[in-house]
């Protein structure tokens, strides 16, 4: 399978799962400018990073 139909871990750039089958207009408008719903917010690691880090949410500074 081709690195692009993986999320890639945020830590490692790594293969942390396959997503080319998610069809979601807000997950694909992560990856692909021409989707037209606005895209989610993810944080993504790989199974053997998340036994070690873990994902945390903040602010974003344009926000503060
Ligand atoms: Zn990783």
């Amino acid at each position: 399978m081709a690195l692009c139909d993986y999320a890639i871990c945020h830590k490692c750039e790594g293969k942390a799962f396959y997503d080319a089958n998610i069809s979601d207009p807000a997950y694909c408008a992560t990856w692909d400018p021409e989707e037209e719903s606005d895209p989610i917010g993810i944080a993504v690691l790989c199974a053997e990073c998340n036994k070690t880090y873990e994902a945390i949410i903040v602010l974003r500074e344009c926000n503060e």
